[in-house]
């Protein structure tokens, strides 16, 4: 009937805020047969500190990948490692989390240059399509267990959440824009909102979901310190979404909380 969070899952931007907490949070609920693959960009630096001590606490639940989206190069590494670690398995769930968000918000016309529009498209939406692109032979390798029935219902063992934004929504850009004008940003976002369709379309007849998801405005580097939700409830609510997720919600994006976002 749903999304199974359980098997191979990989998660981008592991070491802080939202990504780190899903780590935590999936090292915990799921299964002893369950291995997370957390990517950061230096898992040796100081800013991946978190993360090895969320290794230590889980033996041999989770494996750190090293991995810089804007680097076509090292998304390959990337593939490669988790692809000769898994061998026969497959890749159950992706979860495209890394963002960047330039320049610093409110990112007003005035402030905002070439060069931030290129890297935050590279970063938010090359480096998913790339990395869903190269793990779709691991992505299909989990759905070939399917039986003929399996595929007829409504049962998913492999799917790809891209993370997005409320303000990816056009609909709501008079509502939003007057609060964070954001032109890098919400662009990718939006873009990643028509390849989380197209994919979906795509990879329908492999048995692959494809769903966008709101976080809320969260208390992390990005969302800052008066955001209303904090990692915890943003991440705890976002798994309860995934975990119920069926086909009619794939090429869809949704909050936390499950509510559908107009493109
Ligand atoms: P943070 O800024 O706290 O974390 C971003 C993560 O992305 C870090 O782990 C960072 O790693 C990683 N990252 C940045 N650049 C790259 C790169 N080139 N290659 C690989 N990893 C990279 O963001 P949040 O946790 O707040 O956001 C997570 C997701 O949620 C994003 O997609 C964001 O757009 C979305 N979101 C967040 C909201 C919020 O209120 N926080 C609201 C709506 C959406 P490093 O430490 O190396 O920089």
């Amino acid at each position: 009937m749903s999304v199974k969070l359980e098997g191979n899952i990989f998660v981008t931007g592991s070491n802080r805020g939202i990504g780190l907490e899903l780590v935590k949070q999936l090292a915990e609920t799921t299964g002893e047969e369950s291995h997370i693959y957390a990517c950061c960009r230096e898992p040796e630096g100081t800013r991946a500190e978190a993360l090895r001590n969320l290794t230590t606490r889980y033996p041999g639940k989770i494996t750190t990948i090293k991995l810089d989206l804007s680097d076509e190069e090292s998304i390959s590494t990337a593939v490669q490692a988790v692809s000769k670690q898994i061998e026969d398995g497959g890749l159950n769930l992706l979860i495209n989390n890394a963002a960047i968000n330039q320049p610093a918000p409110p990112a007003p016309l005035s402030a905002t240059r070439k060069k931030d529009m290129m890297e935050v498209y590279e970063v938010n939406v090359v480096g998913p399509f790339l990395l869903a692109k190269m793990f779709l032979p691991l992505l299909q390798r989990a759905t070939e267990r399917d039986t003929p029935e399996e595929c007829k219902g409504d049962k998913i063992r492999a799917a790809i959440i891209n993370i997005s934004t409320i303000i990816s929504s056009m609909e709501k850009c008079p509502e939003t824009f007057p609060m964070a004008q954001m032109y890098p940003y919400r662009a990718s976002k939006a873009a990643l909102n028509m390849l989380t369709c197209c994919q979906a379309e795509d990879f329908k007849k492999h048995n692959i979901l494809v769903t966008a998801l709101h976080p809320g405005w969260v208390q992390t580097e990005m969302g800052g310190e008066y955001a209303p939700l904090t990692t915890q409830e943003s991440v705890e609510g976002m798994l309860r979404v995934m975990s119920s997720l069926s086909k009619k919600d794939s090429g869809m994006l949704l909050d936390w909380k499950g509510n559908i976002i107009p493109w």
